[in-house]
């Protein structure tokens, strides 16, 4: 789960990382009120679930009350589309204005678990800014990696060695050392995937700032963090994956036009890698789950019609606690109630088979049948290929 940068800074902060003082505004008259408060030159930024805001507008920086007020009525509302945003962009609903800063240099410092090695993994680099992908995929060597052993925790020597690579003075290499502390206690103790720290900028007043703040949460980690969990926004996420969340239905949107519908995980996982295979590409991952039932089938329906990229459907099941019966009246049931009008091909196997595949039979619906798992794979392709 992303936070917003105010709420990621907000509970920096409270880890004593040096933040910006600045305020939330949901409109221009209380943008400005903030402004006013803080002292111009102010900083005002879009707070969506996005970076590269700078390069897109979302960032402006105003140096009295009317260019304020100009950046402010530019930034809410817009729809911002960044690298980061997909091609629908996310619409603006609040700002942060923050006290304006003077820059003297930009750093970048993250730390996050690298699954690869099993270890917390510190990256850091001294050309921070809004290019740090340009600059890791055309000078790689200035990016430096720490890995630091999950158990044994951050040491001095891993402080010291980065504050090397990054060339810091004496002055900033002791302010670093509380800095990089601070940090990796907020995101161990915390279960964050990810803090990231771009720019983090040494000022003109000698001093480390955290300019930026990008955190992610540990969604399976938020029952023992209620503080977090109470900070989510789910106005940037995709509204069919947020309609699944409801009915307990593990949704991800993918980029083909394949509908999938699949219970078990591993079972959706092997079956779009046969779609795949066949040529065709799937629009989606649903797993309903190994319990689920015929109501839960028709949610799924649902939300795969609801995709206008979908042109046709697999379903796969394999019946153990969910049977194949009842997979059979909730996929007819389904496919009544949401007069669907594309091809689908189910491919069943397991318990009660033979009843679910009568109840299909039965169903004067256009449905293909399907042998095995490849042939359901094949026989979409194959109608994908022909659409
Ligand atoms: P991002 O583009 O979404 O990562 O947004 P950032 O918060 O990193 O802002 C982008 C850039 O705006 C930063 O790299 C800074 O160069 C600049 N910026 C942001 N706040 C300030 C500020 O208070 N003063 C100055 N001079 N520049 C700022
Ligand atoms: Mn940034």
């Amino acid at each position: 789960m992303k936070l917003h940068e105010y709420q990621a800074k907000e509970l920096l902060a409270r880890y004593g990382l040096p933040v910006p003082e600045g305020r939330v505004a949901e409109n221009v008259e209380s943008g400005l009120q903030a402004a006013d408060r803080l002292g111009y030159p102010v900083a005002i930024k879009a707070q969506v679930h996005a970076g590269g805001r700078g390069k897109a507008g979302g960032v402006q920086l105003a140096r009295d009350r009317d260019e304020a007020r100009e950046a402010l009525a530019s930034i809410l509302g817009m729809t911002l589309r960044t690298a980061q945003t997909g091609g629908q962009g996310c619409r603006v609903r609040r700002v942060l204005v923050e006290q304006g800063v003077e820059i003297c240099h930009e750093f970048y410092i993250s730390i996050l678990p690298d699954r690869a090695s099993g270890t917390m993994m510190i990256i850091g680099s001294t050309e921070g800014g809004t290019d740090i992908e340009a600059v890791a995929a055309r000078t790689p060597e200035k990016i430096s990696r720490i890995h630091v052993d999950p158990f044994a925790g951050l040491q001095p020597f891993h402080i010291r060695r980065l504050a090397f690579e990054l060339d810091l003075n004496e002055c900033q290499e002791k302010q670093f050392f509380d800095l990089l502390r601070n940090l990796y206690r907020a995101v161990t103790e915390n279960d964050l995937l990810l803090a990231e720290i771009n720019p983090l900028v040494f000022t003109a007043a000698d001093t480390f700032l955290l300019l930026d703040a990008k955190v992610e949460v540990d969604s399976s980690a938020l029952f023992r963090h209620r503080d977090l969990a109470a900070l989510r926004d789910d106005t940037d996420r995709d509204p069919l994956e947020l309609e699944a969340g409801k009915y307990r239905l593990n949704y991800i949107r993918l980029d083909g036009n394949i509908g999938t519908m699949v219970n078990g995980a591993g079972l959706a996982m092997a079956t779009m890698d046969l779609i795949k295979r066949a040529g065709a590409a799937p629009a989606n991952f649903l797993d309903v789950g190994g319990g689920a039932n015929a109501v839960m089938i028709e949610h799924g329906f649902r939300i795969l019609l609801a995709d206008p990229r979908v042109k046709a459907i697999l379903i796969n099941i394999f019946g153990g606690i969910l049977r194949c019966d009842v997979l059979a009246r909730g996929v007819v049931a389904a496919a009544r109630a949401t007069a669907i009008d594309m091809p689908v091909v189910v491919r069943m196997e397991g318990t009660n088979v033979e009843e679910g595949r009568r109840i299909l039979a039965g169903s004067n619906l256009a449905l293909v049948t399907a042998v095995d798992l490849r042939d359901a794979a094949e026989k979409i392709a194959d109608i994908a290929g022909g659409l």
